[in-house]
């Protein structure tokens, strides 16, 4: 939101006549500025000033929607340069690889590769999202095999590759309704492309051999309506990737400039000599500030470490991450299962519930809302006390879940044992060990009942 409340102010009718569910039009244009109610929600606002609104307040890097369904991938509408100064909101799209020129044989075993690259981490399924198919055959029908392929056997959306046009758009037009991205759209080809990319409603792939050339080609596809595009501005090393992927991140943002308002996409796999540097490559560039990187690797050791870098940087840093409170029960556990409580911290909920599981006794884990906040730092702020826990034994009927009473709690948390005592008197309270790491062989020496 670029505009202030007092600009926002100067241009609205300023009558107060409230039918906006303001009790005036300073309070409407604050609520503005912040996202709180929409333009049309003014009925007054002349035309002319409603679009310059609109303009001036629109992100300053476009969203854009490649795919559709639930397997849909959005990129964009970034606010900040440095994850730090807020966060980062739409994670960049891995997407791989696969040619026309590869065998049949090939190609099936690398979608079904593809299809298999899913980790689950703290709770959230981490995967590759797109497949880049690229026509090198430079033949119709080849590609578009390829592409009935990848369209019958997954659902992942698609980034077309071809350098002809007619070729590229036919393809598209076989698969238009999970909405691939077109590419390339350059300065040879935008207007051809315009019209099919406005029929098929398709956003576009748009590649410069400079940022220049890059700039004529989205004002052109802005001017004829053709409102999602994705930049790659032809770097094909990572010194120039690096470079022009913050020249358009800082020109958008910083500055506010329109035609290059775009996410962006890079190609790893076109920059480096072996896998490790591709890897390498693909994680520099999804930090700085790739939309989409293509990679040709499909292996789970160069791909697992991306997706986590990806997980990391798109975390948002103002919200520490957390699982539900409850009693969750690890490896179905019963009346003689031990009881171990921790905090709702996401990091300690699933390293103390696989340790649990590598020690391969069946338990139940208390975990306490103590706001995404770690043991020692829930006690001291008073979410994690005697109190807080005797409350939540009784809210979820703890002592009704097993034959005996005795509860293990973090061994960090000394002081805490005092304190339960003193809140759960009937029952033992089991100092456990400091590290999550000796809780298997914790549980193994000394459960007993
Ligand atoms: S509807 Fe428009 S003119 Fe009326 S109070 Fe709201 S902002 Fe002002």
């Amino acid at each position: 939101m670029a505009l202030k409340g007092a600009e926002i102010m100067k241009m609205l009718p300023k009558t107060n006549c409230k039918e906006c569910g303001c009790a005036t039009c300073f309070a409407f244009a604050m609520k503005l500025a912040t996202g709180g109610v929409k333009l049309d929600d003014c009925p007054y606002i002349d035309p002319e000033v409603k679009a310059e609104l609109e303009g001036a307040m629109a992100p300053p890097m476009k969203l854009v929607t490649i795919g559709a369904g639930q397997n849909a991938m959005v990129i964009g509408e970034e606010e900040v340069m440095f994850r730090h100064e807020k966060t980062f909101f739409h994670e960049p799209g891995i997407a791989v690889l696969i040619s026309d020129k590869e065998s049949e044989p090939d190609i099936d075993e690398k979608l079904a590769r593809v299809k298999d690259l899913r980790f689950e981490r703290i709770g959230n399924v981490l995967k590759v999202n797109l497949l880049a198919l690229s026509n090198d055959s430079g033949d119709g029908g080849t590609f578009e095999t390829l592409v009935k392929k990848a369209y019958e056997t997954t659902d992942f959306p698609f980034i077309l590759i071809s350098e002809d046009t007619d070729i590229l758009f036919s393809a598209a037009a076989m698969c238009a309704d999970r909405r691939p991205l077109v590419y390339p759209v350059t300065n040879e080809n935008v207007s051809a492309s315009i019209p099919k990319l406005k029929e098929l409603g398709l956003p576009a792939g748009v590649k410069g051999e400079s940022l220049d050339e890059v700039i004529a080609v989205t004002s052109q596809l802005k001017d004829a309506g053709v409102e999602e595009c994705v930049i790659d501005p032809g770097s094909r090393n990572m010194l120039d990737g690096i470079r022009d992927q913050t020249l358009i991140r800082r020109a958008a943002l910083k500055k506010g400039f329109r035609p290059l308002g775009y996410p962006t996409m890079t190609f790893p796999c076109f920059m480096c000599r072996d896998k490790y540097e591709e890897a390498l490559a693909a994680s520099a560039l999804m930090t700085k500030y790739a939309g989409i990187v293509v990679t040709s690797l499909t292996e789970k050791e160069f791909i697992f470490p991306l997706l986590v870098h990806r997980f990391n940087i798109y975390s948002d840093p103002r919200r520490p991450m957390t699982v539900e409170e409850k009693v969750y029960e690890v490896s179905q556990p019963d009346e003689n299962s031990p009881i171990l409580i921790s905090t709702n911290y996401a990091l300690d909920f699933f390293i103390v519930s696989g340790a649990i599981e590598e020690a391969n006794i069946p338990a139940f884990l208390c975990i306490k809302d103590t706001g995404g906040i770690g043991v020692l730092a829930a006690w001291t702020s008073g979410k994690f006390t005697g109190e807080a826990i005797a409350e939540f034994f009784k809210k979820y009927d703890v002592e009704n879940k097993v034959k005996h009473k005795k509860l293990i709690i973090p061994g960090v948390a000394k002081k805490l044992k005092d304190e339960l005592e003193e809140e759960l008197p009937s029952w033992e309270i089991l100092l456990g060990p400091s590290e999550a790491s000796d809780i298997p062989k914790f549980l193994s020496e000394e459960w007993k009942v």
